[in-house]
C-alpha cells in the first residue's frame, strides 16, 4: 500500500565518523625561536547511535532516510589545539525494532525499552599531535597521527510491534471499533471485512496517568496461519503482545465455537502463544438485553475471563479497561507498559571511551605495531623537562621551519 504509514521494515547505510588527524605543527613566536613541536591532537569522529522511542510506532521517519552520516573529527593545531569531535547521530527508533547487518543478515541487536542506547558504530580516534613524540633523542617530531577511519554499515531495521494486549477476532468483530474507543488511534471501521490492512495501535490511558498499548492486528482469521487473507506477514507481531483480547460478537451463532476457532488458528501458527494470558469480550452488547445477556452467560466457554461490552454505548468499557491492566501489570505476563514521562537518560546511557560497539576500527597489524611504537614514544616523554634554550642549536633547521609554516 503506497499511502501505508506503517512501516516495519527499511533499509539504511550508516557511516560513522573519521578520526581528525593530529597536527605536525612547530610552535613559532618572534621571541621564540625554538619553540619546538605543539600540534594538538585531532577529534575523534561522530558515533552513530539507535535509541529507542516509546512515542514511535513505526520506521516512517526512516523510509526516506537512505543513510545516516555522522560528522568527521576535525584537525589538531597549533598551540596543542584538540580539533573538534565530529557529531555524533543518534537515530530515534520505536521499541521493538531488531537490527540486522544488511549484507550478512546477521542479527545484530534489539532495541526494547525507551530511551535504550544500542551502539553501533563507533567514531574514528583521533589522532595524536606530534608534541607526544618529543623525545630527548628527537626533539622535533615531525610526525603526527593520522586519524582512525570512518567504518560503514549498511544495516536493516525491522519492526517487532511490543502492543501489551492484542486483539483477536474475526473481521467484523468490532476490533478496529473497540480501538477507536478507548485510544486516540483512528483506524478504518466498516462492516466488510479486510479494513484493517495493516496493524493499528493505541494508547490506551488508564486511572492515574498509566497506560498500555492495544494492537488491532489484521490477519487471525479463517486460514490465517495457512497464509489465507493477509497472511502470517502481521502475525509475527502478536508474538510479543503480553495479552490477547479475544472478540466474538454478541450476535455470533455460538460464541464458544468462535472462541475455540479462534484459539485453534492460533494454535496453528505457533503454539506458544496459547500460553499467553487470554481475555474474551463479547462485543456490540448494546444488541441485547438483560434477559438474553443472562443466557448467553451460560454458553460462554469456561476457564477464560469474560467481559460484556459496547464500543457504542461504552458499556463494560471499564470493567474490560481494569481487568486488561490487570493482566498486563500482572509479573508473569508483563512486557512492555508503556511510560508516557519523558525522563533525563541516565548516567549509563551515556556514551564513554570504553563502550563496546557492534562496530568499531580495527587497526591492521602493521597499525597497530606502529601505534604501540608511538605509544612507548610518547611515554616516554610524558613530562620529560626538556630544555630549549639549551645551547644546541641543531635541531631548529631550515625544514622544520619551512615546515611550520606549512603548519600554519
Ligand atoms: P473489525 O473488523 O473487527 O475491526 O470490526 P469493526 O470495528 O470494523 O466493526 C465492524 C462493524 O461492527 C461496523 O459496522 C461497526 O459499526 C459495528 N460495531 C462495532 N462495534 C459495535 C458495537 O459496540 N455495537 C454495535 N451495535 N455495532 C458495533
Ligand atoms: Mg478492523
Amino acid at each position: 500500500m503506497a499511502d501505508s504509514n506503517f512501516i516495519d521494515y527499511v533499509k539504511i547505510l550508516c557511516r560513522s565518523g573519521k578520526g581528525g588527524a593530529g597536527s605536525r605543527h612547530f610552535h613559532r613566536a618572534k621571541y621564540v625561536p625554538k619553540g619546538g613541536p605543539d600540534g594538538g591532537d585531532g577529534g575523534r569522529g561522530g558515533h552513530i547511535i539507535l535509541r529507542g522511542n516509546s512515542h514511535m510506532w513505526t520506521l516512517l521517519p526512516l523510509r526516506y532516510r537512505r543513510h545516516i552520516f555522522a560528522g568527521n573529527g576535525q584537525s589538531g593545531s597549533a598551540g596543542r589545539s584538540f580539533g573538534k569531535d565530529g557529531e555524533d547521530v543518534v537515530v530515534d527508533v520505536p521499541c521493538g525494532t531488531v537490527v540486522f547487518d544488511a549484507e550478512t543478515g546477521k542479527y545484530l541487536a534489539e532495541v526494547t525499552f525507551d530511551g535504550q542506547e544500542i551502539k553501533l558504530l563507533k567514531g574514528g580516534r583521533g589522532g595524536l599531535g606530534n608534541w607526544h613524540f618529543k623525545s630527548a633523542t628527537n626533539r622535533t617530531p615531525r610526525y603526527a597521527q593520522p586519524g582512525e577511519p570512518a567504518i560503514e554499515k549498511s544495516i536493516i531495521l525491522e519492526l517487532k510491534v511490543l502492543a501489551d494486549v492484542g486483539l483477536v477476532g474475526f473481521p467484523n468483530a468490532g476490533k478496529s471499533t473497540l480501538l477507536s474507543a478507548v485510544s486516540a488511534a483512528r483506524p478504518k471501521i466498516a462492516d466488510y471485512p479486510f479494513t484493517t490492512m495493516e496493524p493499528q495501535l493505541g494508547i490506551v490511558s488508564y486511572r492515574d496517568n498509566r497506560s498500555f498499548v492495544m494492537a488491532d492486528i489484521p490477519g487471525i482469521i479463517e486460514g490465517a496461519s495457512e497464509g489465507k487473507g493477509l497472511g502470517l506477514r502481521f502475525l509475527r507481531h502478536i508474538e510479543r503482545n503480553a495479552v490477547l483480547l479475544f472478540m466474538v460478537p454478541a450476535d455470533s451463532d455460538d460464541i464458544a465455537k468462535d472462541y475455540e476457532v479462534l484459539l485453534n488458528e492460533l494454535k496453528q501458527f505457533n503454539p506458544q502463544l496459547l500460553d499467553k494470558h487470554r481475555i474474551l469480550a463479547i462485543s456490540k452488547s448494546d444488541m441485547l438485553d438483560e434477559e438474553l445477556t443472562e443466557e448467553l452467560r451460560k454458553t460462554l466457554p469456561e476457564g477464560v475471563p469474560y467481559v460484556f461490552i459496547s464500543a457504542v454505548t461504552g458499556q463494560g468499557i471499564q470493567e474490560l479497561k481494569d481487568v486488561l491492566w490487570r493482566a498486563v501489570t500482572d509479573d508473569s505476563n508483563r512486557l512492555a507498559t508503556v511510560d508516557i514521562s519523558h525522563q533525563d537518560l541516565a548516567e549509563s546511557h551515556r556514551v564513554k571511551e570504553e563502550d563496546d560497539f557492534i562496530f568499531e576500527y580495527e587497526p591492521t597489524a602493521e597499525e597497530e605495531e606502529e601505534a604501540e611504537d608511538l605509544q612507548s614514544i610518547s611515554a616516554d616523554s610524558w613530562g620529560a623537562d626538556f630544555d630549549y634554550d639549551d645551547d644546541d642549536d641543531q635541531f631548529w633547521d631550515e625544514d622544520v621551519e619551512e615546515e611550520a609554516e606549512d603548519n600554519k
